[in-house]
């Protein structure tokens, strides 16, 4: 069965200027790409879990959110040559108590079911509490809380997944 990691975008992936709502604003960390080879390289599956609650409060559209993500998929194959394999979008405002918006785990989980995907090799990793939560509660074998936009803790989570793995 395959395995993945499912990432958190802002502050994990990218610098959050406040908020995101045009491509002009969204930058790749430099770091990100040659990190997010290392788990491919592997075997690894690559999966954007986002909550995206502006759509909902009307501040952003399907279409912006779409801009965005073509210009994540640009910088991260003109730093590392890869592609995100898959992206979950929670749309909804906090106050709808949907059943997506992590730390609800509905996205993890259809991405595992549609990817078919063994939880006991899938990690997270991401710099919110949200975001740590989600992938206990998908039941993955580690999720991983990060410092937000920091190179270092990035670099040794993806090489603590890399460890686990191997043994
Ligand atoms: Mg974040
Ligand atoms: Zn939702």
């Amino acid at each position: 069965m395959a395995k993945a990691v499912f990432l958190d975008r802002d502050e994990t992936l990218n610098s959050d200027p406040g908020y995101i709502n045009e491509p002009d604003l969204f930058s790749l960390f430099p770091w990100v790409g040659l990190e997010l080879a290392r788990l491919k390289a592997n075997g690894f599956k690559l999966i954007l879990v986002s909550n995206q609650s502006g759509i909902g409060r009307g501040m952003i559209t399907w279409d912006q959110l779409s801009a965005i993500h073509a210009k994540l998929a640009h910088e991260l194959m003109a730093q590392a040559n890869i592609a995100i394999d898959q992206i979950k979008i929670c749309p909804h405002h906090p106050d709808e108590s949907c059943d997506c918006r992590k730390p609800k785990p509905k996205m993890i989980l259809e991405s595992i079911q549609e990817l078919g995907l063994d939880p006991q090799h899938c990690f997270m990793i991401g710099d919110r509490k949200s975001d740590f939560e989600a992938g206990v509660n998908a039941g993955l074998k580690k999720s991983f809380l990060i410092i937000p936009g920091d190179e270092d803790s990035f670099r040794q989570t993806v090489t603590e997944i890399l460890k686990i793995e191997s043994n």
